[in-house]
């Protein structure tokens, strides 16, 4: 659930803080990696801020990580529409935002992470 403090990504939503934003809809927003682990690496962010992670999601608004999935979908479109969609969940899996995103990576990805 929310905490206190706003989140990074509320705060990119918000307009407080930039951010490369590459789409958007009523509930959703999309905008490039500051850190990008890829040559496209873009984050799909609910606007609110109500779920911590991608299980809270699919709990609290199935619905919501249908639109996640698609607008990952639509975006990876423009860039050959072939991409792995990550959400870390949890900080000993990497996840530092506590307020939920899928990542969608591209390009050269390196080695896969189960191999
Ligand atoms: P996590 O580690 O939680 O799965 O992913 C958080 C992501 O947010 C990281 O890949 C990190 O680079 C990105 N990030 C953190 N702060 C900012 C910011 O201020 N702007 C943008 N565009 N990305 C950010």
């Amino acid at each position: 659930m929310s905490t206190t403090e706003p989140s990074i990504f509320t705060r990119i939503i918000s307009r407080e803080i930039p951010a490369s934003i590459v789409a958007e809809t009523d509930r959703l927003i999309a905008f490039n990696d500051i850190a990008p682990k890829a040559p496209v690496h873009i984050l799909v962010v609910p606007k609110t801020p109500d779920y911590a992670n991608v299980a809270e999601l699919a709990v609290g608004d199935p619905q919501l990580l249908a639109e996640v999935v698609n607008l990952a979908q639509q975006i990876a479109n423009e860039h050959g529409g072939q991409y792995r969609l990550i959400f870390n969940t949890g900080e000993k899996a990497g996840q530092t935002v506590f307020h939920v995103h899928a990542h969608i990576l591209i390009g050269d990805l390196g080695e896969d992470p189960r191999a």
